[in-house]
């Protein structure tokens, strides 16, 4: 199903696209961005909710830094100082965040316009290319995402990605959700369990320090479901320079698509999120940085904490720590990556 979601200021319409399925969630999508607008999922007694944060509009979109819901490139995270050296040439990235490169710059794939390749009952395909030097980055890049929706309620996300230059990518979906389906209320309700051992431990701008960490005895260690409220504020290094999760997780499923790599629980409504990936990290963010000016979808100013985001992905700044999983993408290569939310209830 498609319908008109308005215009951009320079007239570019934009379009917005619904995925039903038996069991009656809808999750709807919006060429711009490849954004999830909308997830309308039952609670433990059947009542329908949106539970992930987004604008009325096309250009609420456009003029945000939120990435509600878009899908990101080609670099999710931080690039320190936005630049990095590939086949011994030194590049320099848009600078976006303070000295450093977030979410592929200026003008990311977030605030793309993608084109519809197909479009069936139970998925949509949407593809962009990036040209040589976009946003700093070498070589075109042929990118693709495929979203599909069964009636297991499961939200699958499909990236590809080929180039005619060595180049970088590490794309992910920047969705916040928001399980009660109060949008204006905060996550500090829901329980948060992510099967990691390990982080990645960030300095004061939010860059990894390159460490690689245990968690154990950590008030970051989430193996164990833990209700956000009980922690969050706790004084802990890591979450006062983030003022919350804002943390690479190093995921124990580490590339197997068959282990759940978090699961998020709101027990008032039931309602569970279970994450499945095939990236080998996850940058668990609490919605920190929202202070109440973005303005949504049913005009509810989104609250500091009213989402959290499970953003699957090689780690941060991979290009210039040498521990890290690289995030180099060569000629003749197919990037690809898989990642599903699932979405359930229980008792
Ligand atoms: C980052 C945050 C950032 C936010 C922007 C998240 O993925 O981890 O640090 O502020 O995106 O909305």
């Amino acid at each position: 199903m498609k319908q008109s979601f308005g215009q951009l200021q320079d007239g570019t319409a934009v379009s917005r696209y619904c995925l039903r399925n038996e069991q009656g969630v809808t999750v709807s999508l919006l060429d711009l961005g490849a954004v999830i607008h909308e997830i309308i999922v039952p609670d433990r007694t059947g009542q329908l909710a949106d539970i992930t944060l987004g604008f009325a509009t096309a250009q609420g979109y456009a003029e945000s830094t939120t990435y509600f819901g878009a899908v990101i490139g080609r670099c999710a995270n931080r690039i320190k100082d936005g630049a990095f050296e590939l086949a011994g040439q030194p590049y320099q990235l848009a600078k976006n965040n303070g000295a450093n490169h977030l979410h592929g710059g200026l003008f990311g794939f977030d605030k793309r316009l993608w084109t519809v390749d197909s479009l069936t009952a139970d998925s949509i395909e949407f593809s962009l290319i990036s040209v040589d030097g976009d946003q700093g980055y070498p070589g075109t890049l042929f990118v693709s995402v495929c979203y599909r929706l069964d009636n297991n309620n499961q939200l699958s996300i499909e990236y590809r990605a080929t180039t005619d230059q060595e180049t970088l990518v590490n794309l992910t979906q920047h969705a916040y959700f928001n399980l009660s389906g109060q949008l204006g209320s905060t996550v500090l309700d829901h329980q948060v369990q992510i099967f990691a051992d390990h982080y990645t431990p960030i300095d004061a701008s939010l860059i990894p320090t390159g460490a690689i960490a245990p968690l154990a005895g950590s008030l970051l260690d989430l193996t164990q479901a833990t209700l956000l409220a009980d922690v969050i504020d706790k004084p802990d290094e890591q979450l006062l320079l983030a003022g919350g999760y804002d943390h690479n997780y190093v995921l124990n499923s580490a590339g197997d698509l068959t282990q759940p790599a978090a699961i998020v629980r709101h027990r008032a409504s039931g309602r569970v999120l279970t994450l499945y990936t095939d990236q080998p990290g996850m940058q668990f963010y609490s919605g920190n940085f929202l202070n109440g000016n973005a303005l949504g979808k049913s005009a509810i100013a989104y609250p500091k904490r009213s989402g959290l985001c499970l953003e699957t992905q090689r780690f941060p700044d991979a290009p210039n720590q040498p521990d890290f999983p690289s995030v180099t993408l060569r000629t003749g290569e197919t990037w690809h990556s898989t990642t599903v939310f699932r979405f359930s209830v229980e008792d």
